[in-house]
């Protein structure tokens, strides 16, 4: 499988253009020697598909987590002229705007020594989870549009949130370019009683403590410390984002076909971004976005009551940064030394932009945004920072996680729950979950090695490590 790579330096390598006849740009990835090894061929497939799609500047993109995904990679990441580019759903995923919010508490290890099966306990009764989760909140089919169009404006309206949480997440939490009436009935049925659900599976919410300060100047600023408690959210935007991408890919297999785009994959169905089919899909794909933000911020909410509950009213929970994983955006980039505005893909990979980007709050115009990486339940999760060098290499972006290395089904022919369970608490890490199966397909067996990976995207510079994280309890759906 390495014939058809060619190798830039230790950790860039090339699938050239001449690889497939559609591609228009060459492939991109960014992986060590042993990645490389463990990569599935079919993934180098699909970044060579996605060189194909009419607009795509530059390269196709992979970053260090590469794997198989729904027509692009997961890790993958494609920028497009809006001009005479198109806009696909297989770059975003079905579930649009899964992303990572991160709490920073004034509590330290010491503070939580003893409680953390209490607490996870607490947090995994107070916020639902699983498969089919249903929300504590009633909304009304209004007050579902309204959320759809104005994000985390209506977190703050309603109590949910503060002025400090909107500013510290990307888009500050709302694409204004989203329209309810984009989205199908079946969509906001499914999305009506979710709103505040964790989901299942690979969605987690975890306790961690800050282990190691790696750039103590950028920990500083952000406000993080040694031994300092962190409450890690991941999760999107549940079952309507899902029905929004279904919807959607459907529509645009017509639209592939209406606009003769010849495309490698039936999976990389997509319009031209200014075609009404493109235009429609964004603004749907925005109010999918929306609706993650608000549900990160309304669990995080559900996550300081308890907190307060347990430990005062006086503990501190802060936002640090909010950010997407799976999300298509308008962005400007230099690309050929020309400002372009493009519709930036990223799938499993999330945004790093650098210092003095005016998309940033004030409080990270000096370090560039944080960047979570989380790694397995079992492992170290990393905060990181955005970079210049991404900027001008990965349109401002960096890896999302450490990555799958098994399937589900072969995880859970790997794995069995309970034993998996005992030997995390052997390690001091409590793990509640609905079933035993969640725990075996989640096994951090099943994942990459999340420190192997983070290196690549540091020694790489697509961002750099500011703290180590290490888990103390997870709650999982
Ligand atoms: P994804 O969005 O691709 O499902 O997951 C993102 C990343 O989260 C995965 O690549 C994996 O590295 C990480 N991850 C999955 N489950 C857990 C967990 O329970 N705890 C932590 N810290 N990371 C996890
Ligand atoms: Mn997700
Ligand atoms: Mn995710």
């Amino acid at each position: 499988k390495r014939d058809r790579l060619m190798k830039i330096n230790d950790l860039t390598w090339e699938i050239p253009e001449k690889y497939k006849n559609c591609m228009r740009v060459p492939g991109r990835m960014y992986l060590s020697e042993e990645l490389v090894d463990i990569v599935e061929e079919d993934t180098y497939e699909q970044v060579a598909n996605v060189a194909c799609l009419p607009g795509i500047v530059k390269y196709s993109l992979a970053m260090p987590e590469a794997h198989l995904g729904y027509g692009f990679p997961i890790g993958g990441v494609a920028g497009i002229d809006i001009e005479d580019g198109v806009i696909s759903p297989g770059g975003v995923g079905f579930d649009i705007n899964c992303g990572v919010k991160t709490l920073k508490t004034n509590l330290t290890l010491e503070d939580v020594q003893g409680g953390v099966e209490e607490l996870i306990n607490r947090l995994f009764s107070n916020i639902p989870s699983g498969v089919g989760s249903e929300s504590k909140l009633k909304l009304s089919h209004d007050e579902l549009d309204y959320l759809l169009e104005n994000g985390l404006d209506w977190a703050l309206e309603n109590g949910y949130a503060k002025q400090d949480d909107v500013i510290h997440c990307e888009e500050e939490g709302c694409i204004t370019t989203a329209d309810a009436n984009k989205v199908s009935n079946k969509a906001k049925k499914r999305g009506l009683s979710q709103v505040g659900t964790l989901g299942s599976g690979n969605h987690f919410l975890e306790v961690q403590y800050v282990d190691e300060v790696i750039d103590q100047d950028t920990a500083e600023k952000f406000g993080l410390t040694k031994n300092q408690i962190i409450v890690m959210i991941h999760t999107g935007s549940r079952g309507f984002g899902h029905q929004v991408c279904t919807d959607y890919v459907k529509k645009l297999e017509k639209a592939t076909k209406k606009y003769n785009i010849d495309i490698p994959d039936k999976q990389l169905a997509c319009a031209p971004f200014d075609s009404k089919e493109g235009q429609d899909y964004f603004a749907a794909m925005a109010c999918a976005a929306n609706y993650a933000w608000v549900n990160r911020q309304v669990i995080a909410s559900w996550v300081r009551d308890v907190f307060h509950n347990y430990y005062g009213q006086d503990t501190e929970l802060e936002t640090l940064y909010d950010v997407a994983h799976n999300i298509a955006k308008k962005e400007t980039h230099t690309v050929n030394g020309e400002k372009k505005e493009l519709i930036v893909h990223r799938k499993g990979a999330t945004r790093a932009f650098g210092p003095n980007h005016k998309e940033l709050p004030s409080s990270y115009q000096e370090t560039g945004q944080p960047v979570m990486i989380p790694g397995n339940m079992g492992a170290p999760s990393y905060i990181l920072r955005g970079t210049q060098f991404a900027m001008e290499n990965t349109f401002g972006s960096t890896c999302h996680g450490a990555g799958r290395k098994m399937s589900r089904s072969q995880a859970k022919r790997e794995y069995w729950g309970e034993t998996v369970q005992k030997e995390l608490s052997k390690q001091k890490i409590y793990v509640k979950a609905t079933h035993g199966a969640v725990i075996a397909e989640e096994a951090p067996g099943a994942y990459k090695n999340p420190d192997k990976v983070v290196n690549v995207a540091h020694n790489l510079g697509i961002s750099k490590k500011v703290v180590k994280l290490k888990p103390l309890g997870v709650a999982k759906g």
